[in-house]
């Protein structure tokens, strides 16, 4: 912990050095900076993903479109992949738990889930999630029961994969926004369920 929030300290600074550079020598201008910024403060996240699975919770003719094509379910719902990368959604059921890697490097959806946690980029995850899915996902506390089939998905350059988790129980009279607060990155990367209400 105390590693990573120094780690990012010293990112930050060197990032802010890199920026006066840039401007200083008139490379790049305030606003597009200020634009990319936005971009990955308030425009990307795991709080669209959310939205995308409380919808597909709640909608069966977009959940059937989610899962037939997530690309254009995703554009549809006003979230554009940043590079230009296809989406595929998976459903986990009480018969398959669908987990997801990269494990070349961290192809991750920004659109939807924002950027990857520093776990999702590291090579433990990513070459532990491919030979030993049960493993890495009861050490994120999520057991999966051994009739259950577990699917490793393995996210590139050009495809993104995203998880639409199962619907909590009990929560059949919730509607759309109380449902987004169930949905969680973590959940959507497959390595956690979404939360109970
Ligand atoms: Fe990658």
């Amino acid at each position: 912990m105390t590693a990573d929030a120094h780690g990012d300290a010293d990112v930050a600074l060197r990032v802010r050095a890199l920026e006066s550079l840039l401007l200083e020598k008139g490379l790049v201008e305030s606003p597009a900076i200020d634009e990319i910024i936005d971009l990955f403060e308030n425009r990307l996240g795991p709080q669209n993903g959310a939205r995308v699975v409380a919808r597909a919770w709640s909608d069966p003719e977009f959940k059937a479109r989610l899962l037939a094509n997530a690309t254009d379910a995703i554009v549809e719902m006003g979230y554009e992949a940043v590079q230009g990368e296809d989406m595929v959604v998976v459903e986990n059921t009480p018969r398959v738990h669908n987990l997801v890697v990269c494990t070349l490097c961290s192809c991750f959806p920004w659109a939807t889930l924002g950027l990857p946690p520093v776990w999702y980029k590291s090579a433990p995850y990513r070459s532990r999630a491919a030979s030993d899915p049960r493993g890495v996902l009861l050490e994120f506390g999520t057991a999966v029961a051994d009739e259950a089939e577990v699917r490793v998905w393995d996210s590139n350059a050009e495809l993104r994969y995203m998880v639409l988790p199962e619907r909590p129980a009990g929560t059949d009279a919730m509607g759309e926004d109380e449902l987004l607060a169930l949905v969680t990155r973590d959940s959507m990367i497959g390595v956690t369920r979404a939360l109970a209400p």
